[in-house]
């Protein structure tokens, strides 16, 4: 891992109406490298007040911005797609240094982003009106229309590709934006904002607001935004869905996760090894498709001496950054420690990692907890750091019943040679992306990103034409025109 962070005290300003504010009433909130521990920014924390400016600013917009034909409005998406395909290296180092993930890893959320704007851009030709004759002379037609002034409310995780779930297919669709980044990581909301100017969007319709919770709140309970898109734990978008629609609002909240990943007696061990460890610690186990129960069905224990293997190679400072905060950090090690208190055998213990040179970097080595039932807290809560809990069952029914259990449902995986064993998990599965052989089966675009159960609050997923739907509401017009002469077209 060749990131490092860079410390200083700049200041990161809201950006409102196309200018960047760095004044605060309610003081700044201080930007913490994971790496090293260093502080790499400051950003203002917003409330009630920003959030009102960005709203005025964000409905003078949408008078033009709404009322643009599709065509047009995805002019400004190819050129903000070719400058972030362009500058994909120096957006990523951003998205490194605040959330610490490897180069590689802000990359492919980067990539993930520019996906997800490529599918906006093809909007006008998804967008085509619906029209029908419904009796004879009389049309009928579906067309779609923006909200209005929305907004998204983000994560920790992914900086730059959750935010990019959101922002091209609301903006595509002539609606105008405020982004309320996760106060962990905002830096990466602001480059996001100038790319979007620099493409030609005009000033007012993407806007964004620093702050935690009482900006979030302000989100929420503004009668001048229309819809809330949330990502983040499912204690939060719980509290953020409620609060939304009491307020009429339209709101779609994803949660948090714990995926099962269930492995046969026939899956490939080699594949199903190095697949399983790539889920578990990808990103430091930060992300909501990441691996954290592992299901070993039948006699596939010959599998686990495999994935404890490579997931020795996996180290932290080295191929795996750190987990976001101290805070994280001491979290995840209490549930490593309750486990091997409950009796459980920590295979692989990831606990009091240091990196040399960076002592100060909050880092968790790969970890993984055996022996203990499916109802301990280790196989049961989002523990959202690089550990795996492996579970033991007799049949892929027992397995589904385990999976079945889980208050969650984003995302299951099995990794078997059987086609059959496949179909009847993909089917039984409760969670709304199923892998095959694939440990984060995040759907690639135009198919669509949400999960189900708990993982969910709100109808829809949010990328796709879900998405589509979720920034839109349609109007139908039914038309009547009678011709002057008795003449159809056929006579
Ligand atoms: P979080 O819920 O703590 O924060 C998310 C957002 O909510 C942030 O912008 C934060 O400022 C705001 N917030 C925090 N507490 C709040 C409160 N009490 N009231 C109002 N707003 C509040 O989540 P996080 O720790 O930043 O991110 C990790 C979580 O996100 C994990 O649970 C992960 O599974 C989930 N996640 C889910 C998906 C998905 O697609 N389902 C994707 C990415 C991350």
């Amino acid at each position: 891992m060749s990131t490092t962070a860079t410390t200083t005290s700049k200041i990161t300003g809201h950006y409102i109406g196309g200018q960047t504010i760095q004044d605060s009433n309610n003081g700044f909130i201080e930007v913490f490298s994971p790496i090293d521990g260093s502080m790499i920014g400051k950003v203002p924390r917003g409330g009630a007040d920003e959030i009102d400016q960005a709203v005025s600013k964000a409905q003078a917009a949408f008078l033009e911005w709404g009322t643009l034909p599709v065509k047009q409005r995805v002019q400004i998406l190819f050129k903000f797609k070719q400058l972030l395909e362009n500058d994909i290296d120096e957006i990523s180092d951003l998205v490194s240094q605040e959330n610490g993930k490897t180069h590689a890893e802000s990359k492919a959320e980067v990539a993930k982003g520019i996906e997800v704007t490529e599918f906006a851009t093809s909007l006008p030709q998804i967008l085509q009106q619906e029209t029908l004759e419904v009796s004879r002379g009389v049309y009928c037609e579906q067309k779609r229309f923006p909200l209005g002034v929305v907004a998204g409310i983000t994560p920790f995780n992914f900086p730059a590709m959750v935010p990019l779930w959101m922002i091209p297919i609301a903006l595509a669709t002539g609606n105008t934006f405020i982004l309320k980044p996760s106060e962990q990581v905002p830096l990466t909301a602001n480059l996001l904002g100038e790319y979007l100017s620099q493409a030609g969007l005009p000033d007012g319709a993407f806007n964004v607001v620093h702050g935690g919770k009482e900006a979030v709140e302000a989100i929420t309970d503004h009668p001048g935004i229309k819809a809330v898109g949330f990502v983040g734990s499912s204690r939060v978008a719980k509290i953020v869905y409620d609060r939304s629609t009491l307020q009429g609002k339209r709101a779609l909240a994803l949660g948090g996760a714990k995926n099962h990943l269930i492995v046969m007696p026939d899956a490939d061990p080699e594949i199903t090894a190095s697949n399983v460890v790539a889920s578990a610690y990808g990103c430091a186990g930060q992300r909501c498709m990441a691996a954290s129960v592992l299901i070993l069905v039948g006699e596939s224990g010959h599998i686990l001496e495999r994935i404890i293997n490579e997931g020795r190679k996996v180290q932290a400072g080295e191929n795996m950054g750190p987990v976001i905060s101290k805070h994280a950090r001491e979290r995840i090690e209490s549930y490593i420690d309750d486990a091997q208190k409950a009796g459980g055998n920590i295979l692989l213990d990831g606990r009091g990692a240091v990196v040399p040179g960076k002592e100060t970097g909050t880092y968790v080595n790969p970890t993984i907890i055996d022996g203990l039932p499916p109802s301990d807290k280790s196989a049961c809560d989002e523990i959202f750091g690089p550990v795996l809990t492996v579970l033991r069952a007799k049949t892929l029914d027992e397995a589904l019943e385990i999976e079945n259990a889980s208050p969650y449902g984003n995302a299951a995986a099995i990794y078997t040679t059987n086609g059959g064993s496949a179909r009847y998990f993909s089917d039984m599965a409760s969670a709304g992306m199923i892998g095959v052989n694939i440990g984060v089966p995040v759907p690639r675009e135009p198919f669509s990103f949400g999960g189900w159960n708990g993982s969910r609050f709100g109808y829809g997923d949010i990328t796709g034409m879900d998405g589509v739907s979720f920034w839109t509401k349609s109007k139908k017009i039914t038309t009547k025109w009678t011709a002057s002469t008795a003449k159809n077209w056929m006579s």
